[in-house]
């Protein structure tokens, strides 16, 4: 039988995972480290990826999460290549792929998210990508030599941050977004309209309303994405970006509860007391927002490791941080605190014209959440706003000469 006492085995290898054994460490614990991943590298960032790391400009090292000696220094045993199959909550033991056993006293899923599948003909052509993990961009790269026309299935944040890479690096770019306009799981309409005409400038051909119906190639290489309606456009290098799915395979199969996501409590705790998670996977109560989210951000990943390696150290401390996201396209930095959700009256601050501007969401009095373009003042007052649960007026947002900062 595995030794069990004393050991905590984190699964997964991402922001979370990495967030978490640092955190371990900082609240005290000084018993043993497993941590394992399934991709053949430390914990890295991913947000780089379709941005910078992309567009070469970022080597592969600087990707990481911390420095590969930091796992030594901090006695964590870290095992890359590696995929954890089952989890004996009996027993306490994690089964890896082979047949190995690693016993713990806690357990910390970080397993992230996979993405979603295009589920047509022809996905599986060479020239067919999904963009999620190093090696997803390393095989788009070495393709990008050869190609000139990209499309882009998905216009997400993936998908327009891919877009803007393409565009600058002088492709003929499409995307094809099935909705009737772009990000729009979150941001609003006039964001979105924002974007549609700055990625018009940058050359970028949006389609918006597109049912892609198959993926056409010759000689296995993929030559064309074919639209319902008939329609094809030419295409040597196609990325689908359509979003993610929450990896909840494993916690399933041991029995814990899961529901778009594993299900979590403010303290991270999964349905068993010794098994704790973070990141994409769970699905946690979001104190600030008054209800259960699945977030899939850096901060959510960050800001939840840290509760869920206090939980492991017993030492109970809610999560309550306001979500944040960002998205880097061409020069425009796109900034964005809260859930716009619901929201039934928007101002904006700023110009719009001048492509500076922070919309601001209120359901009646109370304010949602902001949205800014390349405003980061406006981001960084907005997140303590929100986070203080400080009242702003529609008209102090909307007030160019009102100082918010003054409401803190
Ligand atoms: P990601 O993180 O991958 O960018 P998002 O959820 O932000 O994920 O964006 C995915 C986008 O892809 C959404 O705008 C969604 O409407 C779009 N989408 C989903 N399925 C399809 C599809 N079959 N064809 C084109 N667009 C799709």
């Amino acid at each position: 039988v595995p030794e069990n006492r004393d050991r905590i085995v984190v699964v997964g290898a991402g922001h979370a995972a990495g967030q978490l054994v640092a955190s371990l460490r900082g609240e005290g614990f000084a018993g043993d480290i497993t941590l394992i991943g399934e991709e053949p590298v430390h914990p890295y960032q991913r947000p780089p990826l379709s941005k910078q790391y992309l567009a070469g400009e970022l080597s592969g090292d600087r990707l990481l999460f911390r420095p590969a000696d930091f796992y030594r220094k901090n006695a964590v045993q870290i095992r890359l290549g590696c995929r954890a199959i089952g989890i004996d909550r009996d027993a306490r033991t994690v089964t890896l792929e082979g047949g190995e056993r690693i016993g713990y006293s806690g357990l910390a899923l970080a397993t992230g998210a996979r993405v979603r599948p295009l589920p047509v003909e022809g996905h599986d052509l060479a020239g067919v990508f999904y963009l999620r993990t190093i090696d997803d961009v390393n095989r788009i790269r070495a393709r990008l030599e050869t190609a000139r026309a990209v499309v882009i299935i998905g216009g997400g944040f993936i998908g327009l941050e891919v877009a803007a890479v393409m565009a600058k690096l002088g492709k003929r770019v499409t995307v094809l977004e099935m909705q009737d306009r772009l990000m729009p799981r979150v941001v609003s309409p006039t964001v979105s309209e924002f974007y549609r005409e700055a990625h018009a400038r940058h050359g970028v051909r949006v389609v918006t309303g597109a049912q892609v119906s198959a993926l056409a190639g010759t000689n296995g290489e993929v030559r064309a994405v074919a639209c319902a309606g008939g329609e094809e456009c030419a295409a040597d290098l196609v990325v689908i970006g359509i979003g993610v799915i929450p990896n909840t395979v494993l916690a399933q199969s041991a029995g814990l509860a899961c529901d778009n996501g594993i299900v979590v409590d403010e303290f991270a705790s999964t349905s068993d007391p010794r098994v704790v998670a973070a990141g994409d996977c769970t699905n946690h109560p979001s104190a600030w927002a008054g209800r259960r989210l699945r977030l899939e951000s850096v901060q959510n990943a960050l800001d939840q490791s840290k509760i869920a390696a206090a939980t492991l150290c017993d030492k109970r401390r809610p999560y309550r941080e306001v979500p944040w996201f960002w998205s880097d396209q061409y020069d425009l930095k796109l900034q964005m605190v809260g859930l716009s959700q619901g929201f039934d009256r928007e101002i904006v601050r700023g110009a719009i014209g001048e492509g500076r501007f922070s919309v601001f969401y209120f359901r009646g009095e109370r304010l949602l959440a902001v949205d800014s373009i390349s405003r980061p003042a406006d981001h960084m007052v907005s997140r303590r706003l929100l986070g203080a649960g400080v009242a702003v007026t529609p008209e102090q947002a909307g007030d160019p000469d009102f100082e918010l900062k003054s409401l803190l």
